[in-house]
């Protein structure tokens, strides 16, 4: 029985995966945290998202209720990972990190303190996006320069960091099949008399409206054709199912930072 701990609890995310572990034969609800003066501090996480009581009071410290719980469950916005991590590592708790938007310098913390734990990080949890990483590194490979990779994204209008951690993630598997960094060739914005488009270019582009859960395409443009792979997100069930799957998979494993494709058994050797 997996003893999991959601931090975020309150919110869209953290929401669901907490229904997804009431629902899962075999995981625990244990603690549930959210920042300090959220409203949802001191209620009891099923009732916040109607499940009825469960008797885990939302707590706004992770410290305080780390010892009970196997995992952690993080999906809340850098800074908060970040330390969450640190902690888990401090508590010998597993941890399951699906906030995006970090920085190199943020992510270079990630990577010293992840392997100290066990540690899943994912920008995207889903099984359709984790199989579309796999199938474009092998499209990117096949049509190789004679095609120009562009990636598109969408989202709700609520999400904070672009592009999506998902989409920063098509463009480095892309990149990397193909020889190239994306640091290098990333196109990021284009503006005004912009020039013609470099044949190693990976170009990103950005849609935020209304309640979009999560669409990225990727077009491989040749000259006459072209081709693109799409995902899209109906709910947002996917991800939280892929998180509670994360959990039961990290608490066995040797200490490491895992991402999606190792818990799937999506990672090519
Ligand atoms: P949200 O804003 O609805 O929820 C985030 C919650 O975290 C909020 O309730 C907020 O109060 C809480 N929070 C922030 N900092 C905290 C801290 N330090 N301690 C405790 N709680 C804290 O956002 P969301 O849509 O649920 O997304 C959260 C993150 O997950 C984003 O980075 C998003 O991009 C990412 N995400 C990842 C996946 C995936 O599959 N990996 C899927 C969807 C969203």
């Amino acid at each position: 029985m997996a003893k999991a701990i959601v931090v975020g609890a309150a919110g869209k995310m953290g929401r669901r995966i907490t229904q997804s572990i009431l629902q899962t034969p075999g995981m625990t609800l244990v603690g549930a945290v959210e920042r300090e003066g959220h409203p949802a501090v001191g209620k009891d996480v099923g009732d916040l998202v109607g499940e009825g009581s469960v008797e885990v009071v939302v707590d706004s410290d992770l410290e305080r209720v780390a010892d009970k719980g196997d995992v952690v469950i993080d999906f809340t916005a850098p800074e908060g990972s970040l330390r969450n991590l640190e902690l888990g590592v401090r508590h010998g708790c597993a941890l399951v990190i699906g906030t995006t938007g970090f920085s190199p310098e943020q992510m270079d913390e990630v990577r010293a303190l992840g392997p100290q734990t066990r540690c899943v990080m994912a920008p995207n949890m889903s099984v359709g996006v984790n199989v579309m990483f796999r199938i474009v590194a092998d499209v990117a490979k096949i049509l190789g320069e004679a095609y120009d990779v562009e990636i598109l994204e969408a989202h709700h209008r609520f999400k904070k960091d672009a592009p999506s951690g998902t989409a920063v993630k098509l463009g480095e598997t892309i990149a990397s099949a193909l020889g190239r960094n994306l640091e290098e060739v990333g196109v990021w914005h284009r503006k005004g008399l912009v020039g013609e488009r470099q044949s190693t270019e990976i170009g990103m582009a950005v849609l935020r409206a209304g309640d979009i859960v999560g669409e990225h395409t990727v077009i491989f443009g040749g000259i006459g054709e072209r081709l693109e792979v799409t995902h899209r997100a109906h709910s947002r069930d996917n991800f939280a199912q892929g998180a509670v799957k994360a959990a039961q998979w990290v608490v066995g494993q040797p200490n490491g930072l895992y991402d999606m494709q190792d818990v799937l058994g999506l990672r090519r050797h």
